[in-house]
């Protein structure tokens, strides 16, 4: 039996199989747990709904996570579906194109600051708002997906980068509300993974041969990487975790120093 069995998870952010969140939902559905699924846009619907069908899932929604109307139709749907939840998934993230192509100082706007904050941090008290009724009286866990430029800078991410620190204190916050009631909240830092969203990033190659090259494992993590510490956070054998953020990159963040060239000598 999995470690998720009989457990129902919310997942939010798959656009295609290289989603960090079909690593996710792949991983949890191994471990037992039954899924739904959220699209970002109405495009993306017919990429998610055969995906979710192959893993038994008969709830795929709508949500644009900054329209609120949305929000309470995808947990009304949950409530009427299910009655009760206990995993949230939020891997969601968005600046505008604009907002990652120069110098941080110089391109970030106010409206793109605004927007990268609403889409990436925002979202997450948002849903975490509107998921807790359902997940009352159960072992409920939240889920998001950070990136080490919320602690540490890194070239063109960016707006980006504040984004994630705001979600990183998210997770503290949320933790804390929400503990009381037995509901888990917290985050992976996630090295760097070829995804649609990456592929916005500038110089994003150049970032994963130098992870490959720095990190301990000497390579980059893969959604499988990240889902299978996804399903351990959300199960109750991280039962006193929260406020947690996990980095899975292979190491990366903890090196100090590398080399570009083995040292001779
Ligand atoms: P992805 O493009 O597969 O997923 C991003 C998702 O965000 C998509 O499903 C998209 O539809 C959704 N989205 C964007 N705006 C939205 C909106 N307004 N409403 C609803 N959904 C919206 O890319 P990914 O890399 O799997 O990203 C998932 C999460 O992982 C993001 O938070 C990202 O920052 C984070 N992350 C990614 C990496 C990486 O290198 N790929 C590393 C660390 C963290």
């Amino acid at each position: 039996m999995g470690i998720l069995a009989g457990k129902r998870a919310l997942i939010v952010g798959v656009a295609t199989d290289r989603s960090i969140a079909w690593g996710i939902a792949q991983a949890m559905h191994a471990q037992g747990a039954e899924l739904a699924f959220t699209y970002g846009a109405e495009r993306l619907k017919d990429r998610v709904t055969p995906l979710a069908e192959s893993l038994g899932s008969k709830i795929v929604l709508p949500l644009d996570v900054t329209v609120d109307a949305q929000i309470d139709a995808v947990f009304a749907a949950l409530k009427e579906g299910w009655g009760q939840l206990d995993i949230l998934i939020h891997a969601v993230a968005f600046a505008p194109a604009d907002a990652l192509d120069g110098d941080f100082y110089a391109v970030t706007t106010r409206e793109n600051f605004a927007v990268a904050h609403d889409v990436s941090s925002y979202s997450l008290t948002a849903l975490s708002r509107a998921a807790a009724p359902l997940m009352e009286g159960r072992a409920g866990a939240v889920l998001t997906l950070s990136y080490l430029g919320a602690v540490r800078s890194v070239p063109a991410y960016n707006v980006m980068g504040l984004a994630k620190a705001s979600l990183e204190a998210n997770v503290r916050f949320l933790a804390a509300d929400l503990g009381a009631r037995g509901i888990r909240v917290n985050g992976i830092s996630a090295g760097p993974i070829r995804t649609l969203a990456a592929a916005g990033i500038p110089g994003f190659r150049k970032m994963l041969a130098h992870v490959a090259h720095t990190a301990p494992l000497k390579r980059n993590v893969t959604t499988e990487d990240v889902g299978k510490a996804a399903a351990f956070l959300c199960s109750d054998m991280a039962s006193g975790v929260t406020g947690e953020i996990l980095y899975v990159d292979g190491g990366f963040s903890t090196v100090g120093m590398s080399f570009p060239e083995p040292a001779a000598g």
